[in-house]
């Protein structure tokens, strides 16, 4: 029977391209398995008066190229496998992008629609508190992921910064702050921006331009509603999207800003003038020339390979494409840019972010957007070369970028002691 559990795919993944890769059997055996498995449960008084006890997670996988470093997902869903996939994936996000981090990941398992904002602020303060030592500016940095924002980042970091001696000098604790509390510019349309720069690079190899792409895009949260309005800047016909609320479809292109309006009005895109709405199913099937998932998981399956239209799928969230589809979508020659190079975007303005902290900075708008692009662009070179020496997948290619900078620092360093 074919697992959607997301551990076992990322297991998958990293057992390919090790043996792709020839990876050293130490080297393999380290990196099969989180470092730290931290699981803390704890109380959070609610607006009725009563308590009630969360789980949150965080899961530090490998810090060999510095500290970990990952987002804090907040969902119903959230499970210490689905954690343990985010935070292995960010380890080979971080060496692919060759930034000075290892890879982390944590969440809170509740739905935060279902919180007022005060719930929500004693939750994430409680959880920060319950964290304690377990992050830090120079050994854990947390940062927004599904269902939280930079609200909550800003949250983290105050709570550290009251908890912890000399934490009032460390805001870099924590990436993806609002601007007025230390965050970076750009940092809010990051993954959006990478997505498109991502996007950009790929068509011009054959000669295309953004401008001549219809597309499709499933979410329209911070990932969906920037690479929405990122791309529609460019000149892209942004003909669909999806999210919580249903899908929706205008052919001749709809308007990210207007559409975020309705969104912030309605709760949702349904409803969205001028639009026609679509079930889930149709949604994969409408006629775009690239498929953006930037919402949850396994949604491109197996059952949804025959309707895809799309000859390009940019992996906007993490982990939208399993491992049965994606090999019959390569057979028909649809291109896949996988999720750990295409929604690096966020975790490369974070490095920015993290740096302007350190040196007490604030870099220009041009300035983040121009380094994300060539920090974007030096990657995306990198595994095409690699694609084209191994002869495999885009995704084999960015694990091999990965993995080879892993075992070189490894084979220089050795393994403690
Ligand atoms: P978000 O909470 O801001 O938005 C999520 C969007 O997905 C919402 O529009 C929601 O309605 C939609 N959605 C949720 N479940 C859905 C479903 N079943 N069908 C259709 N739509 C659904 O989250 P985000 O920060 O935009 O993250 C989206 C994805 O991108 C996640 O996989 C996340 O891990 C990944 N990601 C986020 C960042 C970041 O900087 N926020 C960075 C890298 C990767």
């Amino acid at each position: 029977m074919v697992s959607n559990n997301l551990y076992e795919t990322a297991q998958r993944q990293f057992e390919r391209a090790a043996d792709l890769v020839d990876l050293p059997v130490a080297y393999r055996t380290i990196l099969s398995s989180p470092k730290n498995e931290i699981i803390v449960n704890f109380p959070v008084l609610m607006d009725d008066g009563a308590y009630r006890l969360f789980r949150g997670y965080r899961i530090q996988h490998n810090n060999l190229l510095g500290p970990y470093k990952g987002g804090i997902r907040f969902s119903e869903y959230v499970d210490l496998d689905e954690v343990k996939a985010l935070a292995t994936w960010m380890t080979w996000k971080t060496a692919l992008m060759g930034l000075p981090f290892g890879g982390a990941k944590g969440g809170i398992t509740m739905d935060p629609r279902m919180h007022s904002r005060d719930e929500l602020r004693r939750i994430v303060r409680r959880f920060t508190h319950a964290l304690g030592n377990n992050i830090g500016p120079e050994h854990d940095i947390p940062a927004p992921d599904l269902g939280s924002n930079a609200e909550a980042m800003v949250w983290m970091m105050d709570t550290y910064a009251n908890s912890v001696d000399g934490g009032q000098n460390v805001k870099r604790v924590v990436t993806g702050k609002t601007v007025e509390c230390g965050g970076s510019v750009g940092r809010d349309k990051a993954t959006g921006q990478g997505v498109a720069f991502c996007l950009a690079h790929h068509l011009e190899l054959s000669g295309r331009a953004v401008s001549d792409v219809s597309i499709a895009i499933q979410g329209f949260g911070n990932v969906g509603e920037h690479t929405a309005r990122v791309l529609t800047a460019m000149g892209a016909r942004v003909i669909a999207i999806a999210d919580m609320s249903g899908a929706i479809e205008c052919s001749d292109g709809l308007d990210p800003e207007s559409l975020w309006f309705h969104v912030n009005k309605t709760g949702g895109v349904v409803g969205y003038p001028d639009s026609r709405e679509l079930s889930a199913d149709e949604f994969f099937s409408v006629d775009a020339d690239v498929l953006i998932p930037a919402a949850i998981e396994n949604q491109i399956t197996v059952d949804r390979v025959e309707r895809i239209k799309a000859s390009i799928i940019v992996e906007a969230a993490n982990g939208p494409t399993t491992p049965e589809a994606e090999l019959q979508l390569i057979e028909r020659g649809v291109e896949i840019l996988p999720d750990i190079i295409a929604n690096a975007g966020g975790v490369v303005v974070s490095y920015f972010e993290w740096i302007q902290n350190k040196m007490s900075q604030q870099w220009s708008l041009a300035t983040v957007d121009e380094e994300l692009r060539k920090l974007m662009w030096d990657a995306c070179d990198r595994v095409e070369e690699r694609r084209l020496a191994l002869r495999c997948s885009r995704r084999d290619a960015a694990y091999a970028v990965a993995l080879d900078r892993l075992r070189t620092v490894y084979d220089q360093r050795g393994i403690f002691p």
